[in-house]
């Protein structure tokens, strides 16, 4: 094995620590990298890769940083989904013979970054840790940046998971591999990489000794084991105490609406689906708050909606305040204007990494509390009194910073110039010094000058002679001989210096070292203190968050005027005058149609809507979710009046066709989302179905979608919206009591359809696919045969139909065959052939093989059949199949 120098080795020793990081090691003044990582880091980077000899025969790979620069790098890698451990010399090079200790002093991941572009301002970013045992999985999510730490846990369900993961939206996520596997699996093309860390040590001690026995003591064992990971991991990546992680959120499933990631993307919740951004999502309309940690809150609300009407009364009573009072509404717009990010700015305090700047923003930030405060105590919102009642303003924490930071202070810590005077009197001393020093330096320019009589003589500085006089040469004849000391010679001038010069010079350099040092532990010393109130600081930071949201909602509400929705715990949901609040925001030139909404107990609670692409189907029933989501965060609704049950699940189905975005666009998920929603759905749900059975051949989509439709009405009894361009699937409403036709309105005249937006009550009678295929500029020709071809089509299975109808007569779920005939004798079919000329003469000896085979068909389906193992939905799909191929026959 090659034998390498000694500080090789101890390169190689520190990077055991951390294979999954790169390792920065320090080297004085450069960060340096070597072998595979120097050959990564110089492509990703795109820094120049070297070489070095490290005592084996081959150069060692290498690449380096500057250390004053590193931050930019650091942050480019961890953009990238890689982690970064940084070494540090331990020991002064100055003071230590031979090589300098080396140690990780932290590893940056994406899940712990403190500072830099990766955590936007209106983000969480949250790193997570999932674990299972015991049949129950929990899940703790922190963000290190805010102090922020949530933890829950449920019975074991890989999409109990997957919905919760959808809400934090991860960075990093450690815990057990099978999870970690099953999740990646999951993952659709994310907006960013995640990166996955196996973990499986757990400190509970730190857990204990951080958040105190009594919280401990609470949490039950599946969250003690996945805080307790979380908690390890921050630990030996961090290598400091986190004192911005003061307490443990922990919450119940059951305490919020849950949304799978498909029904919040789909409804675009936080962003939209194509560009993947915020513009034209629900949260950049409702967005209207004026902090960061108000922002976030929002986000946080709208992914999790809830379910305790009392809770949500709550925030619409602010709500509605906020609505109704202009004058207040702008009064705390004006304060939080000016308010920072007192959650960063908290957690950088207890990182260690907060300067005098972000004392200062505090400061600012807190000497607006007052004020809030006062205007939150005299509002008319009871809401918004309790939030005044216990609200700690924290004056003297601002009062603190205010006696001892400068106004504009500098970026560095470590350079002086932060601290007030009148602050400290030592420094005051020195400062005096300094100053007397200068002030002396100064009148001795202007007596040298005097005595001299060179008026261009002047006194200078440099870092490395320090003070000295100037003389040009011009005036070097006028000098008396022996005056000065001479110490430098420049082309067109010499320097000089006095015993007297330099003994000034020592005392005011001594004063300014000595003033640089104090105001750095005089400065550290006030981020202790500061330190130690952070709890303050954080219950402080959640009520301004709170407020916040308070007024965006508030102002949105008013400047779209919604309306204050009406909460109930009964069943019926009823909306009058309902809109798409983002399509309605982002339309221009034509105003938005409004539809109601009516689904109850005693009517109906399913609607089938029928209609042709683009007829506004899809806006329709968004805008229905929509509506009570918003009413569920706290928010009015865009509708003249609204009426919500408690909704405890929304979920939606797009047809296969549509979800070409995460890539998962095969029937089979579809399915298996169908499949969940049968089991998970509960009457308290609202499901919209979009487009369902589009990835099937049109038989077996429309036999589906009738199963489902069935099942929801039948068995779940939720509030259902379904859309779907099988306008033959009208004649359900026929068998199922609490199912309504309805569609969207068009009007056509001549061979133009316009959209009308508008829903009205009863089945469309045809798609208009190919009136949207002529619309989209298909040959005439194509669009002659495409009809010629339906009206055939049509006919064909009309016949088939009033067959098996005939036989079925008096069974519930059958099609009403005298309408339809009716209707097709209006249409006027003209027949065409879309078979053979041979087929057409088909002898009947032919007939009777093929019906045979068919029977046959049926027969052996019905025989292999595993009827144990299908579940009700499966059952139904196989006995539709059967009917189907029975209808064939
Ligand atoms: P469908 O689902 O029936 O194919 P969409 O819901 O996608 O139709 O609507 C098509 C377009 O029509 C939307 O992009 C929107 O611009 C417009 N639209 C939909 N509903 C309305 C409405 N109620 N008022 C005005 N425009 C609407």
């Amino acid at each position: 094995m090659a034998k390498y120098t000694p500080m090789i080795e101890q390169y190689l020793k520190v990077k055991e620590e951390a294979q999954d990081a790169f390792l920065f090691f320090r080297l004085g003044d450069f960060y340096e990298m070597f072998f595979e990582d120097a050959i990564l880091a110089a492509k990703e980077l795109e820094i120049t890769l070297t070489g070095r000899d490290g005592g084996a025969e081959e150069r060692i790979p290498m690449c380096g940083v500057p250390y004053h620069s590193a931050d930019n790098y650091i942050q480019r890698l961890i953009e990238k989904g890689y982690k970064v451990a940084i070494c540090e010399q331990i020991d002064d090079p100055a003071t230590v013979k031979g090589m300098v200790r080396r140690e990780i002093v932290r590893v940056v991941t994406p899940g712990t970054v403190m500072e830099g572009k990766t955590l936007g301002d209106k983000q969480n970013n949250y790193m997570v840790s999932v674990t299972e045992s015991e049949g129950m999985m929990a899940l703790a999510a922190c963000d290190l940046s805010t102090g922020e730490l949530y933890v829950t846990s449920a019975p074991s369900s890989n999409r109990w998971l997957q919905d919760e993961l959808g809400i934090y939206n991860p960075s990093e996520i450690i815990g057990d591999t099978h999870l970690l596997t099953y999740i990646k699996e999951q993952s659709s093309a994310a907006s960013r990489p995640v990166v996955y860390t196996p973990w499986d040590k757990n400190r509970e001690d730190l857990v204990q000794k951080q958040f105190g026995d009594a919280v401990w003591a609470r949490l039950v064992d599946e969250r003690k084991e996945c805080v307790s990971r979380l908690i390890a991991y921050l630990n030996e990546t961090q290598k400091r105490s986190l004192g911005q992680l003061t307490h443990i959120k922990t919450y119940e499933p059951e305490q919020y609406m849950i949304l799978d990631p498909f029904t919040r993307r789909n409804l675009e919740l936080v962003e939209t689906v194509r560009e993947r951004s915020k513009k034209g999502s629900l949260l950049w309309l409702l967005d209207r708050t004026e902090t960061s940690m108000g922002a976030r809150l929002l986000r946080r609300w709208i992914d999790k909606p809830l379910l305790q009407r009392s809770l949500i009364e709550e925030r619409l009573e602010a709500v509605d305040k906020l609505y109704q009072n202009f004058i207040v509404r702008e009064d705390i717009r004006a304060q939080l204007k000016e308010i920072y990010d007192l959650e960063r700015l908290v957690g950088r305090i207890a990182f260690g990494n907060a300067n005098a700047r972000d004392l200062t923003a505090l400061k600012v930030s807190l000497m607006k509390m007052p004020m809030l405060k006062q205007l939150c105590q005299a509002s008319p919102s009871a809401t918004l009194q309790k939030i005044a009642k216990d609200f700690d303003e924290c004056a003297d924490l601002a009062e603190l910073i205010d006696a001892a930071i400068v106004e504009d202070a500098p970026i560095s810590v470590r350079d002086g110039g932060i601290i007030k005077a009148g602050y400290h009197a030592r420094l005051d001393e020195l400062r005096e010094a300094s100053i007397n020093g200068k002030r002396w330096i100064a009148e001795l320019e202007a007596r040298e000058r005097e005595a001299t009589g060179i008026k261009s003589l002047k006194i200078g500085y440099n870092k490395v002679f320090g003070y000295y006089i100037e003389v040009t040469k011009s005036n070097i004849g006028s000098l008396p001989e022996g005056r000065y000391e001479r110490k430098q010679t420049l082309a067109n001038a010499e320097r000089y210096i006095t015993p007297e010069l330099k003994e000034k010079e020592s005392l005011i350099l001594e004063a300014e070292e000595k003033m640089v040092d104090i105001e750095y532990s005089l400065f550290v010393e006030l981020r202790g203190e500061l330190n130690k109130q952070i709890e303050r600081l954080q219950k402080l930071a959640e009520k301004v968050a709170e407020v916040d949201v308070y007024q965006s909602l508030a102002v949105v509400s008013s400047e779209h005027s919604f309306v204050k929705p009406e909460l109930t715990d009964g069943y019926d949901l009823v909306i009058e005058n309902g809109r798409h609040p983002v399509v309605e925001a982002v339309m221009k030139d034509s105003s938005f149609v409004s539809n109601g909404t009516s689904l109850t107990k005693d009517d109906a609670n399913i609607l089938l809507i029928t209609g042709p692409n683009m007829a506004g189907k899809s806006t329709y029933m968004r805008q229905v979710a929509l509506i009570v989501l918003m009413a569920q965060i706290g928010c009015f609704v865009p509708a003249s009046k609204a009426t919500i049950p408690m909704i405890d699940r929304i979920f939606t189905r797009i047809g296969a066709a549509d979800d070409l975005i995460g890539g998962q666009s095969t029937f089979m998920v579809e399915m298996a989302d169908i499949q969940v929603m049968t089991e998970k759905a509960t009457s308290r749900s609202l499901i919209i179905i979009d487009e369902l059975g589009r990835g099937t051949s049109t038989s077996e989509g429309m036999a589906i979608a009738q199963a489902v439709i069935e099942f929801v009405h039948d068995t779940i009894g939720c509030k259902a919206l379904v859309s779907t361009h099988f306008h033959e699937l009208a004649h359900l409403q026929d068998s199922l009591p609490k199912l309504r036709n309805y569609s969207m309105a068009v009007q056509e005249s001549g061979d133009k359809v316009l959209f009308l937006r508008k829903l009205i009550e009863g089945a469309a009678s045809t798609s208009y696919g190919i009136y949207c295929a002529r619309l989209a500029g298909l040959p005439e020709e194509i669009i002659d045969r495409a009809y010629g071809l339906l009206q055939s089509l049509e006919q064909g299975s009309l016949e088939a139909v009033s067959a098996t109808a005939e036989q079925n007569m008096g069974q519930p779920k059958s099609m009403n065959t005298e309408e339809v005939k009716e209707e097709a004798a209006a249409k006027q079919v003209v027949q065409m052939s879309i078979f053979d000329e041979e087929e057409i003469a088909t002898p009947d000896h032919k007939i009777e093989t093929a019906l045979d085979h068919a029977s046959h068909q049926i027969v052996e389906l019905v025989k292999n059949a595993d009827i144990m193992n299908m579940s009700p939905l499966q059952a139904m799909q196989f006995l539709n199949e059967l009917k189907m191929k029975a209808i064939k026959l």
